[in-house]
């Protein structure tokens, strides 16, 4: 299981939550904003899922979460480590996913292994390619079929959206909401310049509040439950 990171204690990966925070490596996606992508790069180690486990302080932890990188591009180890948290201490496991591989989060799912399942929705997905440097084309449907998956199997189902002023428009947030109804919480997250790796994205303006509260009043029309993250915290509209 190649992983580049462990957070022992959470308050901000498992919404209501405390939450430890594996951080699995490899990523089929290349978003300009990304966070962990310089990171992932260097500091990757190849460990057995139940080393991963046993190096977990999980004296406070209420739940796992599974985040990357992309977690779905190691599936056989991303499977395991879900069946040994499970296996060892029956902890709710939250997976961020970029939505690219449906097969395998449903085989998860189906598993009983995932309770909280947070999907990527960065765009609309024409500027996929543009953002994430992915062919977009098959996210719409794989988001809908991830919607549809876990409202079968009794799975609490987020989508989200980075906002980017100079990248993303209301014409797309209106785009992304239209796919994700059904889900049980949409979040906007505040775009944060300074942890992006690519040069050009650090020079871009970052959202104010006003501006995702606005936004996420558009999404309060399609889905029922809408919050905010930004650097102030989080507000559910
Ligand atoms: S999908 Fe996530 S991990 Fe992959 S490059 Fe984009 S932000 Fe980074």
């Amino acid at each position: 299981m190649k992983i580049f990171g462990i957070i022992d204690l959470s308050t901000l990966d498992y919404p209501k939550k405390c939450s430890s925070v594996v951080f699995m490596s490899g990523c089929n996606m290349k978003c300009g904003y990304c966070h962990n992508y310089t990171q992932m790069k260097k500091n990757t180690y190849n460990i057995s899922p139940y080393k991963v486990y046993k190096s977990m302080d999980l004296t406070f932890s209420e739940a796992i979460v599974v985040s990357g990188g992309e977690p779905t591009v190691q599936p056989q180890a991303l499977m395991e480590f879900c069946k040994i948290v499970k296996r060892e201490r029956n902890l709710p496991i939250k997976l961020d996913t970029n939505g690219s591989n449906v097969d395998t989060v449903k085989e998860l799912v189906q598993e009983g292994l995932i309770d909280y399942l947070a999907v990527d929705v960065k765009c609309a997905f024409e500027k996929y390619w543009d953002i994430a440097q992915y062919d977009g084309s098959k996210i719409e449907s794989n988001v809908k079929k991830l919607i549809k998956i876990c409202k079968k199997e009794g799975v609490f189902i987020e989508c989200r959206t980075t906002y980017i002023p100079e990248k993303i428009d209301r014409e797309d947030i209106y785009t992304v909401v239209r796919t994700v109804k059904g889900c049980d919480l949409y979040a906007l997250q505040q775009f944060d310049r300074e942890h992006s790796w690519k040069e050009e994205y650090r020079k871009m303006r970052e959202p104010t509040l006003e501006e995702l509260v606005e936004l996420g009043k558009i999404a309060k029309e399609y889905v029922p439950s809408v919050a905010v993250r930004s650097k102030e915290g989080i507000l559910y509209l």
